[in-house]
């Protein structure tokens, strides 16, 4: 695997005065999931961190890996394997159904579209759509669902092909996508190349001010090239004649989401206002909203390990819930390894038998839960704690408990009461 590049000028503005806010130190790429057969082998090891451009106010990578080493066959990431992801995509295109009354003379383009998860019921309700994503596995997995799709890296490039032997886009949405993409700028004009004149486009994203505010440091990867603002997000998409109009706020949603919609309009509701306004007055755009950011995450890790270490000590099992990217940061950050956490579930199939990269933890399906009855286990997807407590009824009712590392629901790490909610 050829080797990380530090970035030296902002992604999207160009300017070289950036500012480091975190290091976590070396890090394995968080998704290559070790096959047990290459558990000799150590993983490559990158530098991670964050920096904020001053300028823009965009956070970013500090060190950048190819996309092609992130993305590759074995990319493991299906969305559809979250139930409550699948029902926010499924409310999100109703609302672009119903928003832009689209018919069967309208074309709808998903960038970063995934197993064609949101792209699903605008296609059965007759309009056209076309998906757009790197990964072959789930790109296979939208075609066989009827969610027409195109691998393909995204840029502008693209965006030409397909207005070209599709005509413009009504609709284009990127869910999840701008922190993917190295060249956002390339990103940003292929979407003004393929939008119609009258065209919208939707962008959602984790919120840079959540990801402070509730210590969402797990989040951070290589992977995440990009963290985003109100702030940057207007910045970069006015570059491309694209301006924005709305903003809605998700604060259940990947640890609590924007969805920004941009069009070649002027007009902005009250809503662009205030998000802009907060950002503002807490300074998101500067160093000073960062500050203190980095203590507070090395504070959180070692509260956790502190917590697994007395649990251990006093002969309790622990395992850990989801064997996501955010989950490879969390232990590989905090020191956590198959000492402290003996297995981790998933319902991936394709991560079962797999080993989390660095610190070595492996992976197995969901019924291992209730077969070894862990005394504790860490969630390591607290974005999606409702769904996961909801569906370990019987764990918990057999005396299982969860921890919460991080995220809204506690600044240190929390031991959940079996008929307890996260407070959302
Ligand atoms: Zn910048």
């Amino acid at each position: 695997m050829s080797g990380a590049r530090r970035v030296e000028a902002c992604r999207s503005c160009g300017d070289r005065r950036l500012t480091e806010i975190l290091s976590l130190g070396w890090m394995p790429v968080a998704n290559a999931l070790v096959p047990f057969e290459d558990a000799d082998r150590p993983d490559p090891v990158f530098p991670l961190g964050i920096q904020l451009c001053p300028r823009c106010a965009l956070v970013q990578i500090i060190h950048e890996l190819p996309a092609e080493a992130i993305f590759g066959d074995d990319y493991p990431y299906f969305s559809s394997y979250s139930d409550s992801f699948v029902r926010h995509a499924a409310s999100h295109a109703q609302d672009l159904l119903r928003r832009r009354a689209l018919r069967d003379d309208a074309f709808v383009v998903e960038v970063g579209s995934n197993d064609g998860y949101l792209l699903r019921p605008l296609a059965e309700a007759g309009v056209p759509v076309l998906g757009i994503d790197p990964a072959p596995g789930p790109v296979q997995a939208a075609v066989t669902a009827g969610v027409p799709s195109l691998q393909a890296f995204f840029g502008h490039e693209v965006a030409c092909r397909v207005r070209a032997e599709c005509g413009p886009a009504d609709v284009v949405i990127a869910n999840n996508v701008m922190a993917h993409v190295p060249d956002v700028n390339n990103v940003v004009a292929g979407i003004a190349e393929l939008l119609a004149p009258d065209g919208v486009v939707t962008v959602e994203n984790p919120w840079i001010k959540d990801l402070v505010e509730r210590l969402e440091f797990d989040t951070i990867y290589h992977e995440h090239y990009c963290y985003l603002s109100c702030l940057a997000v207007s910045t970069l998409f006015e570059r491309h004649g694209l301006y924005l109009n709305d903003v809605e706020y998700f604060p259940d949603l990947h640890g609590g989401s924007l969805r920004w919609w941009f069009s070649r309009s002027l007009a902005a509701t009250d809503a662009v206002a205030r998000a802009l306004d907060i950002e503002h007055r807490l300074g998101v755009g500067t160093p000073d909203f960062y500050a203190g950011f980095a203590d507070e995450v090395e504070q959180i890790g070692a509260a956790l390990v502190d917590l697994l270490c007395a649990l251990r000590a006093s002969g309790r099992r622990v395992a850990g819930y989801g064997g996501a990217a955010k989950a490879t940061t969390l232990m590989n950050a905090a020191g956590i390894d198959n000492s402290l956490v003996e297995f981790v579930v998933d319902r991936n199939a394709a991560k079962w038998g797999r080993l989390i990269p660095g610190c070595r933890v492996p992976v197995r399906p969901p019924e291992a839960l209730l077969e070894e009855q862990p005394d504790y286990t860490l969630l390591l997807v607290w974005n999606i704690a409702r769904e996961v407590l909801g569906q370990q009824g019987e764990y918990q009712r057999r005396g299982g408990r969860f921890i919460v590392p991080v995220g809204e629901m506690s600044r240190r790490a929390t031991v959940l009461e079996p008929s307890t909610r996260p407070a959302q």
